[in-house]
């Protein structure tokens, strides 16, 4: 299999959030040849929207998406959907990444807040569409049900978007779906119009916190090349988003060595 193009990396603004800004972040890309981003909106806030939309545009920036929209099982979910609709669209995102949301507190109805998930993704889908924003379930491993998302694999996803119609596809995070005896399949069956995004890092072993000790591409055991080459053999041609939340090792670094190293790795991976 033909190694990745290095100008298919994108920098999921998580991945330097601890040393950065998103003004940096954009500033770090530009200085590293990275061609694509893929801001937070809290960092997006602080520094405003305007203003991050002209700097990226003048960097000449692909925004390989928006994170993020979602959290449908929460109070205040459908004005917070609606300002995410209107960022993604004024950064030209080429979708609003979707963290569905977990259990409502208090509740043990996983199979209700499923479909407060599908009911909620539907009400804002119309105003996505005419924003012209694609909308990306992201499915999360399992072990973060109760708390951010319940929609768990790559299958549950795209049978949502199945019933949602157009406008809406996946985002496929390797942390997330590499264990899935399906993923073949399911990326197969995705297809090139509804595999939205493509994030990348590592599964490491020893794993020492569920959230926040994502492993660099190439430190841990997900087969990279193998991800991609489904996902390319579907007919996927976008970025590859790099995407690490790391208290204890990256996010201890410099960030411009941690640029680099992803530039490196990626080349392997
Ligand atoms: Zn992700």
């Amino acid at each position: 299999m033909a190694l990745p193009d290095a100008a298919k990396l994108s920098l999921n603004t998580a991945t330097t959030r601890a040393q950065w800004g998103l003004a940096q972040a954009i500033d770090g890309c530009a200085r590293h040849g990275i061609r694509g981003i893929a801001p937070w909106r809290d960092q997006l806030a602080a520094m405003g929207v305007q203003e991050a939309a002209r700097a990226i545009k003048a960097n000449g920036l692909a925004v390989t998406g928006l994170c993020r929209g979602g959290f449908f099982t929460a109070k205040d979910w459908r004005d917070d959907n609606r300002r995410a609709i209107e960022e993604a669209h004024a950064l030209g995102a080429q979708c609003l990444v979707l963290v569905v949301g977990g259990l409502p507190q208090g509740s043990k109805d996983l199979a209700g807040a499923r479909q407060q998930v599908a009911d909620g993704i539907a009400a804002i889908l119309p105003e996505a569409s005419k924003a012209g924003v694609p909308l990306a379930i992201e499915p999360l491993h399992p072990m973060q049900a109760a708390e951010r998302a319940c929609i768990n694999t790559l299958e549950q996803a795209l049978d949502l978007c199945d019933a949602l119609g157009e406008g809406v596809g996946v985002a496929v995070d390797v942390y997330h779906v590499w264990w899935d005896p399906k993923l073949a399949q399911q990326i197969a069956r995705a297809g090139r119009e509804r595999l939205l995004a493509y994030h990348i890092c590592d599964w490491l072993v020893p794993t020492r916190d569920l959230l926040n000790d994502r492993g660099m591409m190439g430190d841990g055991v997900i087969d990279l090349p193998r991800i991609r080459g489904w996902m390319e053999g579907a007919g996927y041609a976008g970025f590859h988003e790099v995407e690490i939340f790391s208290t204890l090792d990256w996010w201890r670094r410099d960030a411009d060595e941690v640029l680099a190293t992803c530039l490196e790795c990626h080349r392997r991976t």
